[in-house]
């Protein structure tokens, strides 16, 4: 039966869905949505897997071709990967991407490939084991970079590094960060700081990804990578002749309100149309 394409009340079409499949996560990052804010939701209250595949389903008969997995910390869920398979089958899908911290990504590899994930993103604001231990609250720097290596063995592809950008906390790593694709194919992507009232911050740690890209710029000039109908809010970069990328996700100096494709199911079953 055909229905019509989903599209809000500015006229977005809507083809992407962000899927928080639990609330819970392994770490505290500083910058996160402090737990004491939000009661954690008991197991009652949270989408059982055949719930959040319907909601998925009807999404795609209405036009949705994207979905990222995310939470909370995805592989903190049990019986995700019966649930990835199944996600992988559904016809209409075009592109099917998991969100994780990594802590738990090595364990997961095999069956992540096996149920048919190639796209990741890896959460990682520093490559100083000590700074990630302080703004995660846990010492798994190692054990997160193992399974970067590990992805990229395998041949995961591509594998996004989401670093949040915050002035005086990991700005003296932009360069050394973005090095990575210079010789890698990795996907980094300088994201914007949003506050989120979190009280464990000092200061104010926003910059403006505009003076990222200033900053990178000093060394080494960033070639724009032509934009591709399946892009993101991500502007892309690129050092000259590097396999990888340097994106700039700003949702606060170039809010991408008006082409805001996507909709985020929250964990117990809400919509949400904006991240803030
Ligand atoms: N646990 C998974 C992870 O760490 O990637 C998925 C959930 S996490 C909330 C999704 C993304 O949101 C991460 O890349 C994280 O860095 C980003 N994020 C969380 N709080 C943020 C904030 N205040 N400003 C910008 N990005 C934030």
């Amino acid at each position: 039966m055909y229905k019509a394409p989903l599209q809000d009340r500015y006229r977005r079409r809507l083809n992407y869905l962000r899927v928080s499949v639990t609330d819970r996560c392994n770490l505290r990052c500083v910058y996160c949505v402090p737990r004491e804010t939000i009661p954690r939701m008991s197991h009652l209250e949270i989408l059982r897997y055949e719930e959040i595949l319907r909601i998925i389903r009807i999404g795609v008969s209405l036009g949705i071709t994207k979905i990222r997995i995310t939470g909370g910390e995805p592989l903190v869920r049990k019986d995700l990967l019966p649930f990835l398979e199944q996600l992988t089958h559904l016809e209409g899908l075009t592109d099917i991407a998991l969100t994780t911290n990594g802590v738990l990504l090595q364990d997961y590899l095999k069956p992540l490939q096996a149920a048919g994930i190639k796209r990741l993103n890896i959460s990682l604001d520093s490559l100083r084991r000590d700074r990630f231990a302080e703004l995660t609250g846990s010492d798994h720097f190692d054990r997160v970079w193992a399974a970067i290596e590990a992805a990229h063995g395998m041949g995961f592809n591509p594998i996004k590094l989401n670093v949040v950008a915050m002035r005086d906390i990991n700005d003296d790593e932009f360069h050394d960060i973005a090095a990575l694709t210079r010789t890698l194919p990795y996907h980094v992507r300088f994201i914007e700081y949003m506050p989120m009232g979190n009280p464990n911050l000092p200061g104010d740690p926003y910059m403006s990804n505009d003076e990222v890209r200033q900053r990178l710029e000093q060394t080494d000039i960033l070639e724009p990578v032509p934009r591709s109908g399946n892009d993101g809010p991500a502007q892309r970069f690129r050092y000259p002749g590097a396999p990888g990328e340097v994106g700039f996700i700003s949702p606060l100096s170039h809010h991408f309100c008006d082409s805001c494709n996507r909709l985020r199911p929250t964990a117990g079953g809400k919509l949400r149309t904006c991240l803030l």
